[in-house]
């Protein structure tokens, strides 16, 4: 009887792996959702209460965690790339924009909660976090996973090179087939130009510098015009924000 049982678990885990999309409605906004992972914040144990203070990028936010001092974090969010479209054919990046305008919609002004994987934070000194927000769903409020939420939409790729919970990277892999089978968004019909960029030879000479909360340069490691607020970046992505060459150090 157990081994009847078994097959049969076995047999709705095979049929139920694929992701079946709902519609559901953020504010203005209606996206996509996988139905079976409505409930995944209920396995979460630890997390913690935060708001958006400002959205950096598309996988990249600011915080203020609810437990820290009044001050902004910034968050990475786990498991999602946003390719960084630097083409000809798109000068304005415009599909890392569409990215950013829908991290924009979704999360300004909410109250999310954040979790975590084993690494705090990455190599930038970055929180490295789940983000979940609250929808209202067929009358319940439920937490959903906007690192999730955007890779279903197709706002970016599951990323294949950081370490991360299997679980999620399993549920990640299959909401990108999913973005992929469907066109959306990066997928679409600009996805050409976002393979060539993801194909295409990597900078050579991409080292770190570091920039400032308010300054317009970035720096070498050390130079004195760098106060407090130092924050590392890469070459690539500080030339990318429009920051300029400091004349003093010349990075
Ligand atoms: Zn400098």
């Amino acid at each position: 009887m157990k081994g009847l049982t078994l097959f049969l678990l076995f047999v709705l885990g095979v049929l139920s792996f694929s992701i079946t999309p709902i519609s559901i409605q953020l504010g203005d906004v209606s996206a996509y959702y996988a139905q079976e992972y409505l409930c995944l914040f209920d396995e979460v144990s630890d997390f913690t209460e935060a708001e958006i203070a400002l959205i950096t990028d598309s996988d990249t936010i600011s915080v203020l965690r609810s437990k820290s001092l009044n001050f902004a974090e910034s968050v990475r969010l786990i498991g999602l790339e946003v390719p960084k479209i630097i083409d000809s054919s798109d000068p304005d990046g415009s599909l890392s924009n569409t990215a950013s305008d829908f991290a924009r919609e979704v999360l300004v002004d909410k109250k999310i909660l954040l979790s975590y994987d084993s690494d705090p934070v990455d190599e930038f000194g970055r929180i490295l976090a789940y983000v979940w927000i609250p929808v209202e769903y067929q009358g319940e409020t439920r937490y959903i996973l906007f690192n999730l939420l955007a890779i279903i939409n197709g706002y970016g790729n599951a990323c294949t090179t950081c370490a991360f919970d299997e679980s999620y990277m399993t549920i990640f892999a299959e909401a990108e087939t999913l973005a992929r089978d469907n066109s959306l968004c990066i997928w679409g019909e600009d996805s050409s130009v976002v393979e060539a960029q993801r194909e295409g030879s990597a900078p050579t000479y991409d080292p770190i510098v570091y920039i400032t909360d308010t300054g317009t340069k970035y720096h070498r490691d050390g130079c004195r015009y760098l106060s407090e607020s130092v924050v590392a970046i890469r070459l690539s992505e500080a030339i990318r924000r429009g920051y300029e060459p400091c004349s003093v150090c010349k990075p």
